[in-house]
């Protein structure tokens, strides 16, 4: 049965963890990974998800199942976060949202849905974006398109570019994938009047927007990072929203993730959400329980809200100071190519700019190791091994 397969390579980027882990250089950095980490390289557990875990565990009576869409009451917690609390589409019935494993699921169940429910619409996609898109939408049989998006030469956005594509080469119907914010791979981000400029396009040309919100609080704030989104939101029909709870929770192996749906009246919103469990039913029947559990014992408790909040900001924080660390000591390390672009993205991520042959000589000769498209894993830098980097890129780059 099996003879005719070939195995495929795996995940390049799984394939540098292997690598660094069997580097005995004890200097070896990793930044490839895409967990965020504190300054001695670790994946803390947040204090207020360990206080909500105790509750849990004290106060939990079942593990039967749950509904397809998760339990009930995640639904306006999912509608509190990504669209603020008064946000009037959630009084209006308008958006309708369920729990997913992950961000991940939650782009499953869309890809299933549009797929299934909206013949012959597109997706379209930025150049670069996340490898797992492509690979979702794929596999749901529904056709990736490319939109420009980084500009190598000025480490920017290519937002003309962008529309000029966009507009010479959309199809009423198609769907518009944009990241909310702290855009993987790139950390470029749309600005707020570029969102202006997208929505009025998406209601020209008839189009569906599909938000991915995977890391909401990682860029300059929880409400901050979704401005734009909202924006959309309020000015659109329709609208498809992914967002996780892996980063800006750190619980990236529970699986929890919620994908809202809003539609022009509270009726459509319900129909569209009946047919999204069905595309549920079939994949995985219903998530899993622990991380929606944990996030909502957060949110519902004022005091462990108000200590989540600030552990989100550090994480936010560290991140957007080791960015203005790295420029700091890269300018003060001799480099001869400016590397403020840096301090300008968001996230977890850097398109640095560091061609292959210098990722590649990095890799070998410094035991640092970053994907071979130049993007750093910033939450990999930390004050132990930053001048070992900074010092190594210049030596690499000149
Ligand atoms: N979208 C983007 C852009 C991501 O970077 C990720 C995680 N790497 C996800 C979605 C999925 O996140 P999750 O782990 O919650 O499935």
């Amino acid at each position: 049965m099996f003879q005719h397969l070939k195995a495929v390579s795996g995940d390049p980027l799984l394939a540098l963890i292997i690598a660094h882990k069997n580097d005995p250089n004890p200097k070896k950095i990793d930044l490839g990974v895409g967990v965020y980490k504190d300054d001695n390289g670790h994946t803390p557990i947040l204090n207020s998800v360990k206080k909500a875990e105790a509750i849990l565990l004290e106060q939990e009576d079942s593990k039967s199942y749950l509904g397809i869409y998760g339990a009930a009451e995640f639904e306006p917690v999912i509608q509190n976060l990504v669209l603020g609390e008064d946000n009037p589409l959630i009084a209006s019935g308008r958006i309708r949202s369920g729990q997913t494993p992950g961000g991940t699921g939650a782009l499953k169940v869309a890809a299933d849905f549009i797929s299934a429910n909206l013949k012959g619409a597109r997706l379209w996609v930025s150049d670069p974006t996340w490898g797992n898109h492509q690979s979702i939408f794929n596999s749901a049989g529904v056709e990736v398109k490319v939109y420009p998006y980084y500009d190598a030469e000025t480490n920017g956005l290519r937002f003309d570019d962008m529309m000029a594509t966009l507009e010479a080469e959309v199809q009423e119907g198609d769907v518009l994938l944009l990241h909310a914010c702290c855009h993987n791979p790139t950390g470029i981000d749309l600005q707020f009047n570029h969102w202006e400029r997208l929505t009025e396009f998406v209601k020209e040309r008839g189009l569906l927007p599909l938000v991915d919100a995977a890391y909401q609080g990682f860029g300059d704030g929880l409400d901050e990072d979704l401005a734009g989104a909202r924006y959309m939101a309020a000015n659109v029909q329709d609208m498809l929203i992914a967002n996780s709870f892996s980063k800006n929770f750190g619980i990236y192996r529970e699986r929890c993730g919620g994908l809202s749906i809003i539609a022009s009246t509270a009726d459509e919103a319900n129909a569209a959400f009946s047919i999204i469990g069905q595309a549920i039913r079939a994949n995985y029947s219903m998530p899993p329980a622990h991380g929606a559990a944990v996030v909502h014992t957060i949110l519902s408790d004022p005091e462990l809200t108000a200590e989540w909040e600030v552990e989100v900001a550090e994480m936010r924080d560290r991140i957007n100071g080791l960015r203005e660390k790295l420029v700091a000591k890269l300018a003060k390390s001799g480099v001869s190519k400016d590397f403020s672009f840096i301090q300008d993205q968001r996230g977890m991520f850097s398109y640095s700019g560091l061609t292959l042959e210098q990722v590649r000589t990095l890799r070998s000769e410094y035991s640092i190791y970053i994907a071979d498209t130049g993007r750093m894993s910033i939450a990999g830098v930390s004050d132990d091994n930053i001048d070992y980097l900074c010092e190594s890129i210049a030596k690499v780059v000149g």
